[in-house]
């Protein structure tokens, strides 16, 4: 059964977020189901960029690197995503792109476990961390190599040869979520380490790495943290592991005394070694601005409305019996999105984002939409599902001017 327009906005009426959407800058016209992908810009992000730009750019020059302690911003950003993830503020910093925390992280777990050779992960994990895996394979000869097996063989994968277990928490195409503390425990009885992709996590519902007792983790900063189109990276060294913290890519903003211009790099104490060059201070920027919009919310409260959001947009799709939903329904077992599996998908999907619509494609045959509390109602969320039913029962994706391929899908 579906719910009645006025059942759906008497949700949006008692919705604690409902004062949040103001905050987001979303074209009129537009149903918004893609922030899992890349978040929507907000008005004050939209503002403190053009005054860092005006202010701390144009008129501080160089000198901003010290009146607005632009050499800290990367320490400054990752202490508010800290609270989201479950961390210590020393443990997080906020650098590069995931793919090269990736593989400063996963040099890091392989050096940390000696003697060991596999790099043990999922297959059809996001392409980017098994490509980075590889790389460092590739790099390191006999002494590394990449393992993947399915999410239900990997206990049994577990081994004493295993250094590290590298997953995404949840799958970027299915929405399937592990069980982070049991996976990193049962690692752990192995004795390997784990390191955590929470990129469809961080900023999507409660992450607690410290519970889960993680080794390492790292997510993106442009997905469900808004931070926009590129935004860099937060990286997570658990406190244990953070004396003695070395990694590969030894750049001097990583070093422990940048302005004294040593010869013989020597890593910062702490997390801080996980630098390299010079912080993106604009993206920064952009992203602490963004993190606003979290201040205040609880996490938990946010995940009820997601789930309210993914039950009332699951609810209405079923109207179209062709569209397979592959999502768990459990909500301990996914993350936030709906992914749904449909022969003509990528078609499908670009019929909808002409009717306002914005979800994404995912190869082969899945139509993938977010489902983000802070600025989607449920009166969007009724409304951009019905649009879905529509699309998949008229088959207006038949059009050929659907199945022409974009660059980005
Ligand atoms: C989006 C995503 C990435 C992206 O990495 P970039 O370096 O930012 O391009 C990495 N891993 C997962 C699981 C993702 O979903």
């Amino acid at each position: 059964m579906t719910l009645s327009l006025a059942a759906v906005r008497a949700l949006d009426a008692a919705d604690p977020f409902a004062g949040t959407r103001a905050r987001f800058a979303l074209p009129p016209g537009v149903l918004y189901l893609d922030g899992n992908s890349l978040g929507p810009l907000q008005h004050t992000v939209a503002r403190h960029l053009t005054d860092v730009v005006a202010t701390q750019w144009g008129e501080g020059l160089i000198r901003s690197w010290n009146t607005h302690d632009w050499l800290d911003l990367p320490a400054r950003v990752g202490a508010r995503i800290a609270p989201l993830i479950g961390a210590d503020a020393a443990s997080v910093t906020v650098t590069d792109s995931t793919s090269i925390n990736l593989f400063k992280l996963l040099a890091v777990a392989v050096a940390r476990n000696p003697g060991r050779t596999t790099i043990l992960s999922e297959t059809h994990n996001f392409p980017t961390d098994l490509h980075v895996a590889q790389g460092l394979a590739a790099l390191k000869g006999q002494g590394v190599r990449l393992r993947t097996v399915t999410a239900e063989d990997i206990p049994a994968a577990l081994d004493a040869d295993c250094a590290v277990l590298l997953l995404t928490e949840v799958n970027y195409r299915t929405g399937a979520r592990h069980d982070m503390a049991a996976l990193t425990r049962l690692a752990h009885d192995k004795g390997m380490l784990t390191l955590w992709d929470l990129a469809h996590s961080a900023g999507a519902f409660p992450v607690d790495l410290s519970a889960a007792d993680t080794d390492f983790a790292l997510g993106c900063g442009y997905k469900y943290l808004n931070g926009g189109p590129g935004a860099p990276s937060f990286v997570y060294v658990a406190p244990r592991h953070l004396p003695g913290l070395r990694q590969p890519l030894s750049g001097w903003m990583g070093a422990a005394q940048p302005f004294a211009f040593d010869d013989q790099y020597e890593p910062a104490p702490g997390i801080n070694a996980m630098r390299v060059g010079t912080p993106p201070i604009l993206s920064l920027s952009a992203l602490e601005a963004a993190l606003d919009a979290f201040s205040g919310v609880d996490m938990a409260v946010l995940r009820t409305k997601a789930d309210g959001l993914f039950d009332l947009f699951t609810a209405i799709a079923a109207g179209a019996p062709e569209l397979d939903l592959v999502t768990p329904r459990d909500p301990a077992r996914r993350g936030t999105q709906a992914s749904f599996r449909f022969p003509l998908a990528y078609e499908a999907m670009q019929a909808l984002i002409e009717q306002g619509v914005i979800g994404d494609f995912r190869t082969p045959d899945i139509m993938r939409f977010g489902l983000t509390p802070l600025y989607l109602s449920y009166e969007d969320v009724f409304h951009a599902g019905h649009k879905l039913v529509e699309v998949i029962t008229t088959r207006a994706y038949a059009a050929p001017r659907f199945a022409i391929r974009n660059k980005v899908v």
